[in-house]
């Protein structure tokens, strides 16, 4: 994904300078309850933070979704089309079917700058009585860098969803609850520019498009670099108000105002393909981290904490979303 920094230096602060910005943002990171420096300086440290217990997270476990990335991270580097990503997609789907899951692929070749590259979206949809359907979405596949393992971008998210299943897949739900873990996101070049990035979630909003199940698709919330030990969730502009409101307004609720903040931010990401297609969308992302698409973004820069928070989040959201959707 990536920032629209005029976006965020002009229109979202006004007269306030890129440069001011980023002092803010260095600010907000230092008052946050736990300072990156430490953890930079001690690698190890990560491995000592704990989870909070699952029963004050609405049961959702921090501590498996810190391993589900722990495990993708060894994986190593999995972008699209590579051999790493046919391992990251056997261990989401065997994670999945062990939770009780059904299990969907939906496989699609797709057009980049280095040619046809075969991709792979992993969908779970969870019936319920209720026709409208709630989509939670992360991309799995990390940027074509070499050596990057992408821990935060995308294995937290990845993380985080597939704690998120253990707990929706095994009992019944209000609403239709799909899952779509999603492949290509990432631009094959450096630079993202249209249409060298999003595959997967273009290819998932197209064809439901086309078989007509899109209408049915009530809000599509995507989860993207949700682990930082301090972090900042901004609201995302480009997303859909009064589905920001439900997630920011739940979080707020539940004491996390400090990581839900209520100044926005720009970012283009998978929600714009449904965005596009006239489905509510949200995209909960901290864009603003140094090691984002850099070699740094590695497991020791992600904190059971922000997991379990923003699971947290998915989870007691979830009563709010059905009240709007009915
Ligand atoms: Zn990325």
């Amino acid at each position: 994904m990536r920032a629209r920094f005029r976006g965020i230096g002009f229109r979202a602060h006004g007269a306030m300078g890129l440069t001011a910005m980023l002092m803010l943002a260095a600010c907000s990171h230092q008052t946050a309850p736990a300072s990156e420096a430490p953890k930079a300086a001690s690698p190890a440290l990560a491995s000592v933070i704990t989870a909070p217990p699952p029963e004050t997270t609405g049961g959702f476990d921090g501590a498996r979704a810190y391993k589900h990335v722990e495990r993708l991270v060894a994986i190593g580097p999995h972008p699209a089309g590579s051999d790493g990503i046919h391992r990251a997609q056997a261990y989401i789907t065997e994670q999945l079917k062990s939770s009780g899951c059904p299990v969907e692929e939906q496989d699609f070749h797709a057009s980049t700058p280095i040619g046809d590259v075969a991709m792979k979206n992993i969908l779970v949809k969870i019936p319920s009585e209720n026709p409208n359907i709630v989509v939670y979405a992360s991309h799995y596949d990390t940027k074509r860098i070499d050596n990057f393992v992408g821990a935060d971008d995308a294995g937290s998210s990845t993380g985080v969803l597939l704690e998120f299943a253990r707990i929706v897949c095994a009992r019944k739900n209000a609403q239709t609850i799909w899952l779509a873990f999603l492949d290509g996101e990432e631009a094959f070049n450096m630079q993202w520019a249209d249409p060298d990035n999003t595959y997967g979630s273009r290819e998932l909003a197209a064809s439901l498009a086309l078989s007509g199940t899109l209408r049915h698709v009530k809000a599509m919330i995507l989860v993207d670099m949700v682990g930082p030990a301090s972090p900042v969730f901004k609201r995302e502009s480009n997303s859909t108000p009064w589905l920001t409101e439900v997630l920011w307004s739940t979080a707020a609720r539940l004491g996390y105002g400090k990581v839900f903040v209520n100044e926005s931010s720009t970012v283009e990401d998978d929600h714009v393909s449904f965005l596009k297609r006239d489905v509510p969308a949200a995209d909960i992302i901290d864009l603003e981290v140094p090691y984002w698409h850099t070699t740094n973004d590695t497991l020791d820069k992600i904190d059971p904490r922000t997991l379990a928070i923003t699971g947290h989040v998915l989870v007691a959201s979830l009563p709010e979303l059905e009240k709007k959707i009915r």
